[in-house]
């Protein structure tokens, strides 16, 4: 066997799964930005064939057995490191893709493409009944994908396709005492007198608006020749190649923030995907390692960077030359209206400090739903009773309780604890980046987000699947999993606010 001739053999297929891989990602980005309406159809049928073509060339990756005979070579400790990190990362995927049978695989994408449909009419007229029999047939689906994939545990079968080597064990310990301590937070917030105060009166146009996020997107390191930035009605980051990364962001005149905190977040992802090795685009080693570290990334911009006050001592005199609106408002005022804390009943409208107890509803429920301990048709009652008891409000309709989410019709279980441990990820590297940087703030406040881009593309954006999700961030922060960073982050950040 020749090594060397076979990793050139393996990288020609890589780039043909690169070239399907980049063509359903521009499908997708044009889907939400420009798509016209009429496409949607055609627009499927090409994208499950598309998909079904990616299925297929994957597994072709082992023809002959190129794959496992490289395997083998890693396991015999002949690839030098990248190498033999890329074999196994593509080994990882590869015997996920084998487990599943290409039936298993087309009847799972049309189930949640059709269930998608029957969610959004079950949300728009809040009729969870026209929506049950459709969870019922997901969930069951779900546990067949995870008997399939193997495991002995089916709901940490399904959060590792998303975040690698996360157990539903780890997650529930590190939650409840999240829970705990976001509740204790939460309870003194709300028996607190203090008033925030409501963002400025006035618009600002959406063109201005846009001009703005420019501004913002080229000083915090946005490379604009290889991205750009579009609206959609859910924002997203989109990349398929660290030379094309498409974010997009949504506007609202009277509120300058909705498109602001919603292009730093997307941002955050950007960076990561620019910040990926482009020799290697193609491989595993030019990829983002999870789900929970790529919005580590996002929750790092919009939060430790994007509500940090010395941001916007930098920021504000920009807007007010801009928006005729912030001219007679103030910049306490308006860092403190960033900080307001309200239990709300949808999660994506939610604030820094409540979210997390939205995603930890989801991932008790979920993990009981899979484990077949709690009952479909009992899932509004428990959702409204977890929101009660953690967010202290009424759920008014299932439309604001249980239907209010895509992921489940999408057949996405297991995705929503990724969102927490990237909150809890971004803390902790907040923590590291400030033992590093020790003019951290000052840096902001000049508007000098360079070397904190860098920071991060050295500790995290570069190393791709190369380390575990848990040993780079190990690594880059010194230490493993934890609620603490974020707990006090919190907890000095709103103490001071609400004067706690
Ligand atoms: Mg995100």
């Amino acid at each position: 066997m020749d090594t060397k001739k076979d990793l050139t053999r393996l990288r020609k297929k890589l780039d043909e799964l690169l070239h399907l891989r980049s063509a359903l990602a521009l499908a997708s980005w044009d889907q939400e930005v420009n798509m016209p309406p009429a496409a949607a159809e055609s627009r499927a049928a090409m994208t499950a064939y598309l998909s079904g073509e990616y299925h297929t060339k994957l597994l072709a990756l082992d023809e002959n057995g190129l794959l496992t005979g490289l395997d083998a070579a890693r396991r015999n400790h002949t690839l030098k490191p990248r190498g033999a990190a890329m074999i196994r990362e593509l080994m990882r995927d590869y015997t996920l893709a084998a487990k599943l049978p290409m039936a298993f695989v087309i009847e799972f994408a049309e189930l949640t493409s059709r269930a998608q449909h029957i969610w959004a009419e079950a949300r728009s007229k809040n009729d969870f009944p026209l929506f049950r029999p459709w969870l019922e047939k997901i969930v069951k689906l779900s546990r067949i994908k995870a008997e399939l994939l193997g495991g002995n545990r089916p709901y940490d079968t399904l959060i590792d396709t998303f975040e690698p080597g996360m157990t539903s064990e780890e997650l529930s310990i590190t939650f409840v005492e999240l829970r705990d301590a976001l509740v204790t937070l939460v309870g003194k917030i709300r028996a607190n007198k203090t008033k925030i105060p409501k963002g400025p009166t006035g618009t600002s146009p959406i063109a201005d608006q846009k001009s703005f996020l420019d501004f913002i997107n080229l000083k915090m390191g946005f490379d604009a020749q290889a991205g750009r930035l579009d609206p959609s009605t859910h924002p997203f980051t989109n990349g398929a190649h660290p030379t094309d990364v498409r974010i997009t962001t949504r506007y609202n005149e009277k509120d300058l923030w909705t498109s602001v905190g919603s292009d730093i977040h997307e941002l955050g992802h950007a960076l990561y995907e620019q910040g990926l090795p482009v020799k290697e685009t193609g491989t595993p080693l030019a990829e983002a390692v999870s789900l929970g570290v790529h919005e580590s990334q996002s929750r790092f911009w919009e939060n430790m960077v994007g509500r940090n006050k010395n941001t916007w001592e930098f920021l504000y005199p920009e807007m007010r030359k801009r928006f005729p609106a912030f001219r007679k408002y103030g910049l306490d005022d308006w860092y403190r209206h960033l900080h307001a804390v309200t239990p709300t009943l949808i999660r994506t409208e939610s604030d820094e400090v409540t979210y997390n107890l939205h995603i930890i509803i989801r991932f008790e429920i979920e993990k009981e739903l899979i484990e077949g301990s709690i009952g479909i048709k009992d899932l509004p009652e428990i959702w409204n009773q977890k929101v009660r008891d953690y967010l202290g409000i009424r759920v008014p309709d299932d439309a604001h309780g249980v239907l209010q989410d895509v992921h489940w019709s999408g057949g996405m279980i297991g995705y929503f604890p990724t969102y927490t441990l990237g909150n809890l990820y971004s803390a902790q590297l907040h923590e590291a980046i400030r033992k590093d940087m020790p003019d951290f703030d000052k840096k902001l406040a000049k508007g000098n987000f360079l070397p904190i881009r860098d920071w991060l593309r050295e500790k995290i954006h570069r190393h791709g699947r190369f380390y575990s999700a848990p040993e780079l961030m190990r690594r880059a922060t010194g230490s493993s999993l934890s609620v603490a960073p974020f707990a006090a982050y919190l907890t000095e950040k709103y103490s001071d606010l609400y004067d706690l």
